[in-house]
């Protein structure tokens, strides 16, 4: 038990990493966090709006952090593993693509990156490097911080879609899709309804397979033979008949040539309004459903179900609550309130000044 306590309290250290200080802070906005204090109101909305563009119109996700210091997260280390680190825990960009951007802006320590996500490799590194060193750097060695995130983002907006905020064609959205994934899109779509018919004629062949097979006789082993319906009826008591008669539940009857054996087998219907009467036992129970009082959001309602079993003299009702409507489903119409879950393998470039 000594030795088990031990081993496990040494699995723990070791998977517990040494860095593991470092706390990455959660986003409060999906376009603009400005944890740096580096822009006004008036300016965060400027170029939110850039971002929003970019993303209602090409589906990209854009995201503008600044921070102090790297140090108020307790990472002393370079801005880098910071950068892909916090764009990995938000998730920027779309989760299949991986297409997201994420610009890092760390006040104190003088030191920006720009992160992109993985699907652009490292095909977009010498661009953003460019970006970096003339339009962003040499406005923030003026202290012109909102210039400088503002010009970066025009040129990184320019560079990923031909064109600049505030001129995005929106109609392009669908164009913008590559060939392959449209291909792929289109192949899911006909593959799906494929799988699953063959799943369920598979599943339906088993269940045929299953209820004609041929049966020997338990008696003296002679092939049975299934009756006809209008020949089964007499070997069915009057709950069975009536359970026939609603399709609720078929049954087969199995004759043995030689000895006159009888098997009789039930198969209850996947979908029957008939449901097992607490009387007679018999799936040939109706139920018929009355609403009393409409449920809405800020109240339940009531519905009462009268129920008749056409096989015997069983009749009653029961009165239920019908639960509130929840305000949620009607509400979230609007835009996502989060990432797409895209990541970053550490594509990008950095700069400081
Ligand atoms: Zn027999
Ligand atoms: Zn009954």
């Amino acid at each position: 038990m000594i030795r088990l306590t031990s081993f496990l309290f040494l699995i723990l250290i070791i998977c517990t990493p040494v860095t593991a200080q470092t706390n990455y802070p959660d986003f409060k906005d999906l376009y603009v966090n400005d944890f740096g204090s580096l822009l006004s109101s008036a300016q965060e909305r400027s170029i939110r709006t850039k971002l929003k563009e970019l993303r209602d119109k090409r589906d990209i996700e854009f995201t503008v952090v600044t921070i102090r210091r790297l140090s108020d997260y307790g990472h002393e280390e370079p801005i880098e593993p910071f950068a892909t680190e916090l764009f990995n825990a938000w998730g920027v960009g779309n989760a299949y693509r991986n297409d997201g951007v994420m610009m890092l802006v760390s006040r104190d320590d003088r030191k920006m990156r720009i992160e992109v996500g993985s699907g652009y490799g490292s095909s977009k590194n010498p661009a953003m490097k460019r970006i970096i060193d003339r339009k962003i750097t040499p406005r923030f060695k003026q202290s012109e911080y909102f210039e400088g995130i503002s010009d970066g983002v025009d040129a990184v907006v320019h560079n990923l879609v031909g064109e600049y905020p505030g001129e995005i064609d929106g109609s392009f959205v669908q164009k913008t899709k590559g060939t392959l994934s449209r291909l792929f899109d289109l192949l899911k779509w006909a593959l799906w309804p494929l799988g699953a018919a063959m799943a369920g004629f598979g599943f339906w062949m088993y269940r045929r397979w299953i209820r004609f097979h041929k049966r020997r006789c338990p008696v003296d082993s002679t092939k049975m033979q299934l009756l006809a319906e209008h020949w089964d009826d007499k070997h069915l008591n009057e709950g069975e008949r009536t359970e026939e008669e609603l399709k609720s539940v078929d049954y087969d009857v199995w004759l043995c040539p030689e000895c006159e054996h009888v098997t009789i087998e039930a198969f209850k219907a996947w979908f029957s309004r008939f449901s097992a009467c607490r009387a007679c036992d018999f799936k040939t129970l109706e139920g018929t459903t009355i609403i009393l009082s409409q449920a809405t959001t800020s109240s339940t309602g009531q519905k009462r179900i009268d129920y008749n079993c056409h096989n015997c003299d069983e009749n009653y009702s029961v009165t239920k609550v019908i639960p509130r409507v929840s305000k949620s489903s009607s509400s979230s119409s609007g835009g996502s309130s989060s990432f797409g879950g895209g990541s970053s393998s550490g594509g990008g470039a950095s700069g400081s000044w």
